[in-house]
């Protein structure tokens, strides 16, 4: 795979937060991940779309699982994810980074609403798009959103950038078994046959049918949002 010129880039909403503060948002974390894109952004000739998740603040299934309905709980995620893009936005702004959050739901006073072409547009002007909102339909989660807007706008890599310590794919869950070793590569048949945890089935299926490579490598290292979105072959490359 040559450097690719288009990513999307998935950032869980818990990757905003910190271990060392209570806070949703951890301003220092989320500063230091935007000077990473921005600095990347400098020495790469890089088009970036971010899909940012809302984990840190709701998710539709704990709702759910106390008893609320479905949909009206997936959809308190989705407006979760537009407040961690408005957290981004503003520190990749900090950062001298020009950006433009797209929503899938409509907020005409808050965010532009998702448009591909304009997307794309925006990409091609050296703007940061930040998806909000996911996909905007319920019982969906980031990371499929995030393969669909991959899709839609023609990105060659989806960057799953992990934040829990465990910096690609594993043959077993490294937190559990010391023998787990880190594959580079995998297939998307293995990824699915082997119950490997990269993404959600269906993220993971939709990029098999549509032949978009997923680079999975841990977003919290620093220095690795750079090799990642340099092409380098860090964390475990999925295709
Ligand atoms: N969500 C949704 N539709 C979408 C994207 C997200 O309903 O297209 C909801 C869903 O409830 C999800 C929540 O938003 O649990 C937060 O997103 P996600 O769990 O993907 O965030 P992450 O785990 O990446 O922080």
């Amino acid at each position: 795979m040559g450097r690719p010129r288009r990513i999307v880039l998935k950032m869980s909403g818990e990757a905003l937060a910190s271990s060392a503060s209570d806070e949703t948002i951890d301003s220092e974390t989320v500063e230091r991940l935007a000077g990473e894109i921005a600095e990347a952004l400098g020495v790469l000739d890089l088009e970036l779309a971010v899909m940012v998740g809302g984990g840190n603040i709701w998710r539709g299934t704990t709702g759910a699982g106390a008893g609320m309905d479905r949909a009206t709980s997936d959809t308190m995620g989705m407006l979760g994810t537009v407040i961690n893009a408005l957290a981004l936005q503003d520190a990749l702004e900090h950062h001298g980074q020009a950006t433009r959050v797209l929503s899938a739901v409509h907020m005409a006073e808050v965010a532009e609403p998702y448009i591909r072409r304009r997307a794309i547009r925006h990409l091609e002007k050296g703007r940061v798009v930040i998806f909000a909102a996911g996909m905007g339909n319920p019982y969906f989660t980031t990371d499929t959103s995030a393969a669909l807007r991959a899709a839609e706008i023609e990105a060659e890599l989806l960057c799953k950038g992990t934040h829990g310590g465990v910096d690609g794919v594993y043959s077993a869950d490294p937190k559990v078994d010391t023998g787990a070793v880190r594959y580079e590569e995998v297939s998307f048949m293995d990824v699915v046959s082997n119950d490997l945890r990269v993404m959600d089935l269906t993220a993971i299926t939709f990029c098999k049918d549509n032949n978009l490579p997923i680079l999975v490598f841990d977003l919290m290292s620093p220095g690795n949002l750079l090799l990642a979105l340099g092409g380098e072959r860090i964390g475990t490359l999925v295709r």
